[in-house]
């Protein structure tokens, strides 16, 4: 088995959502990873764009590690065709897993699971447990309410510009997954612009 270029762990929605540039999007984050060498880690499921990304980056030839909690086995549809299929016991172990395995974060639309990992990761990123690039896709303007209301917390005195700084935001497969790899200081990395900085 050869060593993955890198790994990347994406956060993403366990339900589709109502627009196909979402699964388009998907798809494109696991076709990059495969065609780039590396290694995709997430949530273990076949559900939702969670599925998409995990099926895509298999079929481009990227090793995929699922870490799914026995309690979501049978309503995530645990993906059987991980590399790696880790069954824990409890949330906290899956994002601990997931983070421990992973040399970069990247998320895309989701709902409040992937919310609440992104959050975690950048919390822990802003007090000094980790120093690994976290991106968000923001595909079709989805987070864009959401940079709304972080914008407001800057305004209003609870945050401060370079906390907003520690995530690096796109809209571009194309453009912040080279980034994020770049960052993260694998072998992968191709020099990229980024579209913008939240
Ligand atoms: P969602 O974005 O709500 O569709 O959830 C995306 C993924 O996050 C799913 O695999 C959920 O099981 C997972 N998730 C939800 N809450 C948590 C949590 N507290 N810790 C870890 N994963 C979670």
């Amino acid at each position: 088995m050869t060593t993955p270029a890198f790994s990347l762990c994406v956060y993403c929605g366990s339900r589709p959502g109502d627009n196909p540039r979402f699964t388009e999007t998907a798809r494109a984050v696991g076709r990059w990873i495969g065609t780039h060498g590396g290694q995709l880690v997430y949530g273990g499921g076949r559900s939702g764009l969670m599925g998409e990304v995990a099926q895509a980056a298999r079929q481009a030839g990227a090793r995929v590690v699922g870490v799914i909690p026995q309690a979501l086995v049978d309503k995530e549809l645990a993906n059987r065709d991980c590399d790696e299929l880790h069954i824990v016991h409890t949330m906290h172990e899956r994002k601990a897993l997931m983070a421990e395995r992973s040399d970069a974060f990247l998320a895309l639309p989701g709902g409040i699971g992937t919310l609440e990992e992104l959050f975690e990761v950048w919390t822990w990123h802003q007090l000094g447990y980790h120093a690994k690039p976290i991106g968000l896709l923001d595909v079709a303007q989805y987070y864009q309410g959401l940079h709304q209301f972080l914008a407001g917390c800057v305004r209003q005195g609870f945050m401060g510009e370079w906390q907003l700084g520690l995530v690096q935001t796109g809209d571009q497969v194309e453009l912040l997954l080279p980034a994020l790899v770049q960052a993260a200081g694998t072998a992968a990395a191709a020099p990229a612009p980024l579209r913008s900085v939240i």
